[in-house]
């Protein structure tokens, strides 16, 4: 078990516990045969400064995950999703000055970069997956294939610095935070973005625990963690119903004093009833055939992982079907469920006896898609509460 990263205290208090759970969610497998190694997650949080965080986080077993050629990147399929590069560039805009430097830390498919290129001298942008390696962009991007490292950058570089659900997967968070305030100039932006655990707890969103992450930031939690580094917010951003925070923030001069005694008690309570509420319910859907789970993401693997162990081998045999719109995962199976990914489209709906939308994010979107294309049967909920819906 592990001490506090931040205050290395080691009166922890369990949130959450899951005994088994695949080491990445980023892992599909090329056949029903495979097997993903399973590890441990105890969620905790410290009773001394409040920060919430895996005890068990494997730091070499993640990182052998990332680098797997089982490991698939996440990308942009739906409209929505193109939309918060948008809407975050639109926050960002103001900040952004013809004479200046930003650098983005885990770029990904590089869609904010490119929106930012034209507004500034030059990005660069740093990832170590060889899908970031850019197929078009801006004269004045640089890429660098490569883990961001301390030391890798002179100080005071650039102007402004984004890191978008990267921070949640490091070991050494407050290290990480250092080594990008000594390479931002004092009075530089940084943009962070991460998964909001304030609002998982309060839906017990416990499909959102899962070994990839290491830190779950509540809203004031993560303020607070820049505020001891010498930042100050200017801005919060929320997408997707609050389930993802973004704030914008602002290197000063002076670190403040942080009152860690602020942070509210993360009760497990929420978490254990709606895991309560999501077996009974998925138990009384696996007496059908022809089940689907939608999304084959962190959350449909997550979710694959946990249908295993509430309903065993045999009762698990009628979920087939993964869909995904995304065409990187489609021909492979979720991690622990024999369902192969296909796209929505290529489904006929009106064969299957009941679908677990996994994809919280994207929820709304799937009702009004599945509303439109002849189905009936037995729809069960997972974003904000576990809910099954009749159709
Ligand atoms: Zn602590």
């Amino acid at each position: 078990m592990l001490n506090c990263p931040l205050c290395a205290g080691a009166d922890l208090n369990e949130v959450f516990h899951v005994p088994q759970s695949p080491v990445s969610i980023g892992l599909l497998r090329d056949t029903c045969l495979d097997e993903i190694e399973s590890v441990e997650i105890a969620l905790v949080q410290c009773l001394h400064c409040g920060h919430v965080f895996n005890a068990c986080f494997d730091v070499a077993k993640i990182s052998e995950a990332y680098v797997s050629d089982r490991y698939v990147v996440k990308r942009n399929v739906s409209a929505n999703m193109n939309n918060v590069e948008g809407k975050i560039f639109g926050e960002l805009e103001t900040f952004l000055r013809p004479c200046s430097v930003w650098l983005e830390i885990g770029s990904g498919s590089g869609a904010l970069a490119n929106h930012v290129a034209p507004r500034v001298a030059r990005i660069v942008t740093i990832d170590p997956s060889p899908c970031s390696a850019p197929v078009f962009c801006p004269t004045n991007r640089i890429h660098i294939q490569d883990f961001f490292s301390k030391g890798y950058f002179p100080s005071n570089e650039f102007s402004g610095i984004v890191f978008r659900h990267l921070l949640e997967h490091i070991a050494d968070p407050n290290g990480f935070i250092v080594s990008v305030a000594d390479i931002l100039e004092t009075g530089g932006y940084v943009y962070v973005e991460v998964p909001n655990f304030t609002e998982i707890h309060s839906s017990g969103r416990f499909l959102d625990i899962f070994h990839d992450h290491f830190s779950y930031f509540s809203e004031d939690g993560l303020v607070r963690l820049f505020e001891a580094n010498g930042f100050q917010a200017v801005r919060r951003l929320a997408f997707y119903d609050d389930q993802h925070q973004g704030i914008i923030f602002r290197k000063g001069q002076n670190q403040a004093r942080v009152d860690c005694t602020s942070e509210k008690l993360f009760h497990g309570d929420r978490f254990w009833d709606s895991f309560e509420t999501f077996s009974v319910l998925l138990s009384s859907m696996a007496s059908r055939d022809n089940l689907v789970v939608w999304g084959a993401g962190a959350h449909g693997n997550n979710l694959s992982s946990h249908v295993k162990s509430i309903l065993g081998l045999q009762d698990i045999k009628s979920f087939t079907i993964a869909l995904d719109a995304d065409s990187s995962k489609q021909g492979k199976y979720l991690s622990s469920l024999p369902a192969k990914v296909l796209h929505p489209q290529s489904t006929d709906l009106s064969q299957v006896k009941g679908i677990v939308i996994a994809s919280t994010l994207h929820e709304i979107e799937i009702m009004e898609y599945i509303r439109s294309h002849a189905f009936k049967g037995e729809v069960l909920l997972t974003a904000k509460q576990i809910e099954l819906v009749r159709i």
